[in-house]
């Protein structure tokens, strides 16, 4: 039986476009679900579109459309930009979706049910845009949103309340006895700082005379499901854990063969850990069910010191930067140039340096390698000793594992990059262009090219999770079926097999 994994990005606001920010953690999440299939895990990677609330409304009204209509044009254009940057969900959500709105009410009765939700009312001051509550002393001057800046409106209203502090020593406890819950380190001790205060309790409806583009409570209709609590339960939708027509735990819930919940890994940016670590946990709590297993909060692109964002104009467009360089170049520079879960800056320099990497350190391995099997042996993998390189392979792959166990992706990827300067290093010493002028040497010539063509196979396996589209072109070229698993290629026999020359892997850009 193998082994399921399940891992989500979150769903994305479909109020604005794809930026770098979510490339990045849909890369991210695409990487470690392709790394987990290699392994031969039954695997669920879940992305998609957040689609209700206020600025949706807004946005839709704003542009003279239905809301319903906004959210389809953006969920095309999200689905179209993870086309372009090869990313393999296989589930790609919409909240508006009846089975997600079936699973919403069905949850939040359920905690209506259990007692961990009551009535109340709310006077203080609004944003809109956040759809957030704030007390007098959170304001910016001029009373502005903390948040984003933009004015607040004062409000007294009727609210539901999750009773989310009662959970609150249940949630360090569960913090403290699982120190990998939360990573990287930093994340989880600032979870852990916030929760030093009283938790309050968590207001999650918003009336719909104000808002009408929610999810009704099932037991107020008046009120409408706020939309953080309506996204978070997306995990569970997906999961397929939540039969809506039931109400309840599908068949199957707790047979792990069979259940998609608990999520493995929950992929999120380090600015929306506190939805992710707090509430979400604490709302699974109040409903009874299991939390998920494991949350890795990343950073930020940044430019010099600064954020990436729209206002400021300094953002980075992923999918241009594709043009140039290609798809493959861009998932590189991204996963390999932020140390996963810190902060990385983003400059063109940088960029040519991870793309030069690709270039001439793999690519030209590749390239100079099939070269001479061509060249000395017309093309045909000879009958040598194919483990030349064996006992680097295998300090590699352990290096791989360690990195992956950690979420430190960047090291993994370092690692593979190691095997290929390593291999340009072999075939500098062995010197295959003396060992084919030489008749007596045409065993040793035989095992080079032999120890290159398994090596080669191992890199666009190690390759592949980031580089899909030109690990699959290597893999071509050595003549192998498909991109082979990481054990496979390990074992791999490559005697016999036909390669083929082709055009550099990464060709040299002009800028
Ligand atoms: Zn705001």
């Amino acid at each position: 039986m193998s082994n399921r994994t399940y891992l989500t990005t979150p769903i994305y606001y479909a109020s604005g476009a794809p930026h770098i920010g979510h490339a990045y953690t849909t890369i991210l999440a695409d990487a470690l679900a392709r790394f987990s299939r290699q392994r031969g895990d039954d695997v669920l990677f879940l992305t998609g579109t957040d689609e209700h609330g206020q600025k949706i409304q807004e946005e839709a009204e704003r542009r003279g459309m239905q809301p319903i209509e906004l959210c389809d044009a953006m969920a095309d254009r999200f689905r179209a930009a993870w086309e372009q940057l090869e990313i393999g969900f296989d589930r790609f959500i919409r909240t508006t979706e009846a089975e997600h709105r079936g699973v919403v009410e069905a949850f939040v009765q359920r905690l209506y049910d259990r007692g961990h939700i009551y009535e109340g009312s709310y006077a203080g001051w609004y944003c809109v845009h956040e759809e957030r509550y704030w007390t007098q002393k959170d304001l910016g001057e001029g009373q502005t949103c903390p948040d984003c800046g933009r004015p607040v409106q004062e409000i007294e209203e009727k609210n539901w309340f999750f009773r989310m502090g009662a959970f609150q020593e249940a949630l360090v406890a569960h913090i403290e006895a699982h120190p990998d819950w939360i990573r990287p380190e930093v994340r989880r001790n600032e979870v852990l700082g916030f929760l030093q205060q009283p938790l309050g309790d968590l207001s999650i409806s918003r009336p719909r005379s104000r808002l009408h583009w929610g999810i009704p409570l099932p037991f107020d209709p008046d009120h409408v499901t706020y939309v953080w609590v309506d996204a978070l339960i997306n995990y569970l939708t997906a999961s397929g854990a939540i039969d809506p027509a039931l109400g309840a735990e599908a068949p199957g819930f707790d047979d792990p063969s069979a259940s998609w919940w608990p999520a493995d890994l929950h992929i999120i940016g380090k600015d929306i850990l506190t939805t992710h670590a707090v509430y979400w946990p604490t709302l699974l709590m109040g409903a009874g069910l299991p939390l998920p297993r494991r949350i890795l909060a990343h950073g930020w692109w940044v430019v010099g010191e600064t954020k990436m964002s729209k206002s400021l104009g300094n953002v980075i467009d992923p999918l241009e930067l594709r043009e140039t360089f290609g798809t493959d170049a861009v998932r590189w520079y991204l996963l390999r140039e932020m140390p996963t879960g810190s902060d990385a800056s983003y400059t063109p320099e940088r960029f040519l340096v991870r793309y030069d990497e690709l270039a001439k350190v793999w690519g030209n391995l590749a390239q100079r390698a099939i070269s001479m099997i061509v060249r000395y042996r017309e093309g045909t993998v000879p009958d040598g000793d194919a483990g030349g390189l064996d006992p680097e392979i295998a300090l590699t792959l352990d290096a791989v594992e360690a990195a992956l166990a950690a979420d430190r992706l960047h090291e993994a990827l370092a690692a593979a990059m190691d095997l290929a300067r390593t291999a340009n290093g072999y075939v500098e010493t062995r010197e295959p262009w003396a060992q084919a002028k030489d008749p007596t040497r045409a065993g040793d010539l035989d095992d080079t090219l032999a120890t290159l063509a398994r090596l080669l196979g191992v890199l666009s396996a190690l390759f592949e999770p980031v580089c899909p589209e030109r690990s699959a072109e290597l893999a071509r070229r050595l003549g192998l079926p498909a991109v082979p698993t990481i054990e496979a290629a390990r074992m791999d026999a490559p005697t016999g097999r036909t390669v083929e020359k082709g055009d550099p892997l990464f060709p040299r850009v002009e800028l």
